[in-house]
């Protein structure tokens, strides 16, 4: 059930109908939209009856929700939503840009990776402390040692931290030290993390699983988002398919599929998509080319000494050259698309 509420319903109205939803046994999310807001209802497991809401003052329309989403629906939000990430935000005019190492591997070489990620002009820095390894004898990460570098980082730069957390201890620590919790793809359907993180007051950058068919992602989303956590960005990183020549296959038709059914914003991740840094500036363009949000990419001071992923990491040179690229392509992308959709 979806409750579209009148331009000109007050705050009380809303409070009205939520509690009708809450004395119903559901819970009722509340999504302001740029001329209406919108409520929607979760917790139900069978139709609810739209004579519920349908006198109730404010109210413009009571709708039955037949998609399995609700949350994530541009049904419930048609305009695009903006998420703030510190003094930051993703979903906006301008292309997000989250740089920074595979892993942070020590002081010096998180201290390095920032200073030119904030030189290039990003606003983001990410980096991961506690690394989900396909090997156990592989290097974990520093854990807790590193969220704490990362928050002298954000104090030094003024960079905002994204980072993956693994388990509920991890969303606890990221929480205090970061700006936004990452969930990588291999934790993508872990349901119980993805409800602990959607009672966390930080937002969250959920990753495409690498099995992960659309509606399983945006499921994911809406897990988060039924807590009460509305702030999601999300993230294709590539999926498995036969193809050897990259590590996996960017499938940037997911981005345009997004964003027909979802208000979320979302970003590409061609470093772990490809597998190879040679590839990563081209399918950095053709993800800003297809209308992401933003871009998320591997940074070291010196590859061949990486302690992860180093194949596909970039050096200072590339990675700006790939910021300025970008943005140039976004800045055709953007324009072109508004005038599209006046032509419309
Ligand atoms: C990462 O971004 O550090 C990462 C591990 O990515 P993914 O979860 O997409 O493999
Ligand atoms: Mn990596």
């Amino acid at each position: 059930m979806l409750i579209v509420m009148r331009s000109d319903a007050t705050e009380s109205d809303i409070d009205k109908v939520i509690k009708v939803i809450e004395t119903l046994g559901f819970r009722g999310h509340a999504m302001p939209g740029e001329t209406r807001t919108a409520i929607g209802v979760t917790g139900n497991k069978g139709a609810i009856d739209p004579a519920h809401f349908e006198n109730l003052p404010g109210v413009a329309d009571a709708i039955r929700v037949t998609q399995p989403y609700k949350l994530i629906s541009r049904d419930l939000r048609p305009e695009k939503s903006v998420i703030k990430i510190g003094n930051a935000s993703i979903g906006g005019g301008e292309l997000a840009m989250i740089a920074g190492p595979c892993a942070l591997e020590s002081r010096e070489q998180v201290y390095e990776v920032a200073r030119v990620v904030s030189e290039s002009g990003a606003r983001f820095f990410r980096g991961g402390a506690f690394k989900p390894r396909t090997s156990p004898y592989a290097f974990q990460g520093l854990g807790v040692e590193g969220l704490k570098i990362l928050a002298e980082v954000r104090d030094e730069f003024g960079l905002n931290i994204i980072t993956e957390a693994m388990d509920e201890a991890g969303v606890d620590a990221v929480e205090k030290y970061g700006d936004c919790i990452q969930i990588g793809a291999r934790n993508m359907q872990n349901f119980s993390l993805l409800k602990y993180v959607g009672q966390a007051n930080k937002p969250v950058l959920l990753k495409r699983g690498m099995s992960a068919t659309l509606d399983e992602f945006l499921l994911a989303a809406e897990y988060v988002m039924a807590e009460g956590n509305y702030n999601v960005i999300l993230c294709e990183r590539g999926i498995r398919t036969f193809a050897t020549h990259a590590r996996n296959t960017l499938d940037l038709s997911v981005v345009p599929a997004v964003r027909r059914l979802s208000h979320l914003p979302v970003i590409v991740d061609p470093s772990h998509a490809s597998g190879h840094a040679y590839m990563v500036g081209p399918l950095a363009r053709a993800g800003v080319a297809v209308g992401a949000d933003g871009l998320i990419i591997e940074v070291h001071p010196r590859p061949e000494e990486a302690l992860c992923d180093g194949a596909q990491a970039l050096t200072r040179e590339q990675y700006l050259d790939l910021y300025e690229e970008s943005k140039r392509i976004h800045e055709v992308v953007s324009e072109s698309v508004s005038l599209a959709a006046e032509i419309v």
